[in-house]
């Protein structure tokens, strides 16, 4: 089972990609439904609703007059924030409750207006974003929707930016073309990415990274927060720290395109106890682990990811840290880093151990080096 979390700006057409992963087989938890149903009439919601801001929220039949309700609750900060207490909880209850539903291979589809506003990106598997201009937008949302101008363009300023959206974006469509194109952008997506990760969560499937050396990406710092950020939301307190490591993580330097992390935990046995959580959030165990920790990799198609769950008090956490700062800080040490990590891929023969052995005197020298230069500093 997966997660997807699918959003997007009011107006950018979340519906064409929800209707065409649900076509396919997806498990739909609406988020708007799921906020229409907690306050239906007769429920416990609606009570707690009309107790809160009077009676007078109430239509005639007994429903919910929504603007009734807008003109009491969005006044002042404190009335929102009421409202939210009020729904949030009964929200989030239900869609545990649907989720917790789901048969073991779904592909869960949640989709969520305000995924980014409410910080929920760390709890999906992979986040869908379609994306549009506000401008164009707009026009949709007042010509085929019938909003009113202000109201829409009201709405539209209140909502996350395009920069917020894309730093939690796996997956960024662009829905400025035909409903078509988008659709058939989606279905692709469906086919070469939620399936085959869907799949490796299932049988517990990491991912084989590339081995090839790419100029550093600016979009991997991102990257980088996004995996520690969904590592913590996995893990929760059984970490003491997670970072993001590696050559990803050093700007300006070429690296493998992959996300190196590093888990901290108490000793080895909360390591242990990380092993399944990890693979049923996509991060299965590979079974080549260095002596004194646990590896994992990513299950997911489209983001090659090493996750290390190592003793946080450890030398090796310690190193791992150490020497991404030294090649932030240090020029020449990117410089020498990245020749050595040519010689190494050209004699390696596609061969990750390889690589990473021939790389190893240089590591070994580095740690002796920073040792050095702590102790003259
Ligand atoms: P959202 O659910 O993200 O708020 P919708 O999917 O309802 O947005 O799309 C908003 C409006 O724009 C709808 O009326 C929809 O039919 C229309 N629409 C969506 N995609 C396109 C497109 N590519 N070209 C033209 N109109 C579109």
């Amino acid at each position: 089972m997966i997660r997807v979390g699918l959003t997007g700006g009011i107006g950018a057409g979340k519906s064409t990609v929800a209707k065409t992963f649900i076509e396919r087989g997806a498990y739909h938890v609406d988020a708007d439904s799921i906020a229409r149903e907690v306050v239906a009439p007769g429920t416990p919601g609606l009570a707690r609703l009309a107790q809160a801001f009077g009676p007078e929220i109430l239509a005639a039949d007994g429903s919910l007059d929504r603007p009734a309700l807008a003109a009491k609750a969005f006044v002042d900060e404190e009335s929102r924030t009421l409202l939210n207490s009020i729904t949030h909880p009964l929200i989030g209850q239900r869609t545990q409750e649907l989720t917790d539903a789901a048969p073991d291979d779904a592909i869960i589809l949640h989709d969520v207006p305000l995924l980014v506003e409410g910080h929920m990106a760390p709890f999906y598997h992979l986040v869908v974003v379609v994306h549009t201009d506000a401008q164009v937008r707009l026009s949709r949302l007042v010509e085929l929707r019938g909003m009113d101008p202000d109201d829409a363009r009201q709405r539209i300023g209140a909502q996350a930016t395009d920069e917020q959206r894309r730093r939690v974006a796996d997956v960024w469509l662009d829905n400025s073309g035909t409903p078509d194109r988008l659709a058939s952008a989606a279905r692709q997506v469906w086919e070469d990415r939620l399936t085959p990760f869907r799949d490796n969560v299932a049988d517990r499937t990491p991912v084989p990274a590339p081995l090839e050396l790419v100029d550093h990406d600016p979009d991997w710092e991102a990257l980088g927060e996004r995996v520690v950020n969904r590592l913590w939301a996995l893990v929760g307190q059984r970490a003491q720290r997670i970072d993001h490591i590696g050559s990803t993580a050093v700007p300006g330097l070429a690296a493998v395109p992959v996300i190196d992390v590093q888990i901290g935990v108490a000793d080895p046995a909360a390591a242990d106890d990380l092993i399944e959580t990890l693979a049923d959030g996509g991060f299965p165990s590979v079974s080549s682990a260095a002596a004194g920790e646990r590896f994992h990799s990513s299950a997911d198609p489209g983001r090659p990811v090493n996750v290390y769950v190592r003793s946080a008090d450890g030398a090796d956490v310690r190193f791992a840290l150490d020497f991404r700062d030294w090649l932030i800080a240090d020029e020449s040490a990117r410089a020498e880093y990245l020749a050595v990590k040519k010689a190494a891929l050209a004699g390696a023969n596609d061969d990750p151990v390889s690589y990473a052995v021939a790389k190893k005197p240089f590591l070994d020298r580095a740690l002796a080096r920073i040792t050095q230069g702590l102790t003259e500093s």
